[in-house]
C-alpha cells in the first residue's frame, strides 16, 4: 500500500543536493549561421509595415528567408505572437517546446519551433535590443515562453467578468480577419505565445509565475528570420507594460509594428528552409 504521508527519508539533504540535469542538452541541434542571417539583412528592403493597435491585434504574412522585427514604437508595451505555416495552419509555433529547448526566455540564435509532427525551425531570432536585461535578481528576464496569453476565461474565472480584449480573443479575431474564418475556426487554432517585451518569472518561493514592468522603451525591437513562409499574428496586450493588471482596461496602452524586411536571394546563399522532422512517425507499431 501507498503510504501518502511517507515522512522525510534521512538522506533528504543529499537528495535536494544532487545537480540538476539539463533535459535537452542543445549541442546536438544545428547551429544557426548568424552571420549568414546578418549578411542577409544588410542589403534587405522593407516590404510591409503593419501597425498593431493597443488593445487589439494585427497579422502580416513573412515570406521565406525575410526578416520579422516586432517594433515598440511609443511607449511601454508588451507584444503576444502566434506563428503559422502560412500554407498549413496545423503547424504552428509550439511555445512547451520551445521553451525546453532553449529555456524559459529567449534572444539571438534562439529558434521558435513548431508543433508535432513538424518540429523545425519556424523563425531564428536575429536581434534584441532589449538582450542587456539578462536575468534579474527575481529570476524575471524578457521574451517569455512561460506564459500562455491573456484570456476571457481565465479572467471570466479570477474576477466574474466578461473582457473582450484580451490577447486570446485579440489574436481569435485577427487570424479570423487574415484567414477568411469565422471565429468559431479560428479560435481553436490560437496557440501558447512568445511574449515579447514582457518581463516575467517564477517566484523563487511559490514557483509562481510574476510579471513586471517591462524595460522596453520606444525604438526596441526583436526581430527574426523567417524559415519559412509564416502568418505571424500579434496582439497589443491589454496590460501595456504588464507593470499591474491585465484582462482589463486599467493598463496605459499603446501601439506596436510589424515590419517585414526582405532580403535577395543572392544574399541568402545556400539556404533552405529546414524540411519537417525526420521522425518516421510509425510509433512502434
Ligand atoms: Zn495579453
Amino acid at each position: 500500500m501507498i503510504d501518502s504521508h511517507q515522512s522525510e527519508p534521512e538522506n533528504a539533504a543529499a537528495l535536494r543536493a544532487i545537480a540538476p540535469v539539463i533535459c535537452y542538452p542543445v549541442e546536438t541541434l544545428p547551429a544557426p549561421d548568424l552571420a549568414m542571417y546578418r549578411c542577409a539583412r544588410e542589403n534587405a528592403e522593407q516590404i510591409a509595415r503593419v501597425v498593431v493597435p493597443a488593445r487589439d491585434a494585427s497579422s502580416v504574412f513573412v515570406p521565406a528567408g525575410s526578416f520579422l522585427r516586432i517594433l515598440c514604437p511609443e511607449g511601454p508595451q508588451v507584444g503576444d505572437l502566434n506563428l503559422f505555416n502560412a500554407h498549413d495552419l496545423s503547424e504552428r509555433f509550439y511555445s512547451g517546446k520551445t521553451r525546453a529547448l532553449h529555456g524559459t526566455h529567449v534572444s539571438v540564435g534562439d529558434r521558435l519551433w513548431s508543433n508535432f509532427p513538424s518540429l523545425r525551425p519556424m523563425a531564428t531570432i536575429t536581434e534584441d535590443t532589449l538582450a542587456w536585461y539578462g536575468m534579474d535578481q527575481f529570476g524575471g528576464s524578457v521574451h517569455d515562453v512561460i506564459g500562455t496569453r491573456c484570456d476571457p476565461y481565465t479572467a471570466q474565472l479570477l474576477s466574474g467578468h466578461h473582457y473582450h480584449n484580451c490577447c486570446h480573443s485579440n489574436l481569435t479575431r485577427a487570424l479570423a480577419d487574415a484567414q477568411n474564418l469565422d471565429l468559431c475556426q479560428s479560435e481553436p487554432l490560437v496557440h501558447d505565445v512568445l511574449n515579447v517585451f514582457m518581463c516575467t518569472g517564477f517566484t523563487r518561493d511559490t514557483g509562481q509565475y510574476f510579471m513586471k514592468a517591462s524595460p522596453v522603451r520606444a525604438g526596441d525591437y526583436l526581430e527574426l528570420f523567417a524559415e519559412f513562409d509564416l502568418l505571424a499574428v500579434l496582439s497589443a496586450c491589454p496590460g501595456g507594460d504588464c507593470s499591474a493588471e491585465h484582462s482589463s482596461d486599467v493598463a496605459r496602452c499603446y501601439p506596436l509594428e510589424m515590419i517585414v524586411f526582405k532580403s535577395t536571394n543572392d544574399a541568402l546563399g545556400n539556404w533552405t528552409s529546414p524540411p519537417p522532422n525526420a521522425y518516421d512517425r510509425s510509433h512502434g507499431r
